[in-house]
């Protein structure tokens, strides 16, 4: 089975203080792997709500260490080694993540302890994961590609739209965007979606499916569906914008 299961669609302080929409990360089941990526505020709560059960976790991944990626980590640490009582699972993040996030109780708990930096790979067993560069108000922070034989599906982290970005697009099946923020709004250190569409226009892809998420409150004000209408129209690729509780299914 290969499904994704968006647990909070919201990104940024004031969506993730407000909980204008769910911040508990996105669930991958890819084979027989149930990954947690950015187990953000309420991931715990989201898990239950969505029928996720944490025992079967076995891989987390935080691609960097603001809160809304990260608040839950040591908790669903405890989930994916069965309430502490067994040494167990694979967590891939970054070193500040790993040295600063997680306390030596809670990293000692698990089998597997993997930093990452960009360009640098890791497997789960038939499941190739690779860090991407990005440029983000973190000290360091990556975006991970998943491949499988069938697909290779990308997440971009929180990043800027810096030179060269559109290089990462080339071998991808599905995306998924943190495109925080709506038509043109710039930041240094976030993507809007006037520079998602300059990027797809600029790479050579093969992209089957867009999804954008990690909403703040802007983004949320001008309605994301309309944003990913946009992006669609724009790139004649399918783009639609996450939803707390979404399910996709891949093929
Ligand atoms: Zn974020
Ligand atoms: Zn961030």
């Amino acid at each position: 089975m290969n499904e994704i299961i968006f647990l909070g669609t919201g990104g940024g302080r004031y969506t993730t203080l407000f909980q204008e929409r769910s911040t508990g990360g996105i669930i991958f089941k890819i084979g027989s792997h149930q990954i947690h990526l950015d187990p953000g505020p309420g991931a715990l709560l989201r898990c239950k709500e969505c029928g996720i059960y944490p025992f079967s976790t076995d891989c987390l991944i935080a691609s960097h260490h603001h809160l809304d990626h990260v608040n839950d980590l040591n908790m669903m640490i405890e989930g994916m080694t069965h309430a502490t009582k067994r040494k167990r699972g694979t967590l891939i993040a970054t070193n500040t993540v790993i040295s600063h996030t997680i306390n030596n109780y809670h990293k000692n708990l698990i089998k597997d302890v993997v930093s990452l930096v960009p360009e640098q790979n890791t497997s789960l067993d038939e499941i190739r994961i690779k860090a991407i560069k990005c440029e983000h108000s973190a000290e360091d922070c990556i975006g991970i590609k998943f491949y499988t034989k069938n697909y290779c599906l990308y997440y971009t982290g929180d990043t800027f739209v810096y030179p060269g970005f559109e290089k990462n697009l080339e071998d991808v099946d599905y995306l998924i965007a943190n495109n925080i923020l709506p038509g043109g709004k710039e930041s240094e250190y976030h993507m809007c979606t006037n520079d998602l569409i300059s990027a797809l226009k600029n790479s050579v892809n093969k992209i089957k499916l867009i999804i954008i998420t990690h909403f703040d409150l802007t983004m949320l004000r001008n309605g994301p569906e309309s944003e990913a209408g946009i992006i669609t129209e724009k790139t004649k690729i399918n783009c639609i914008a996450a939803t707390d509780s979404m399910v996709i299914k891949l093929k």
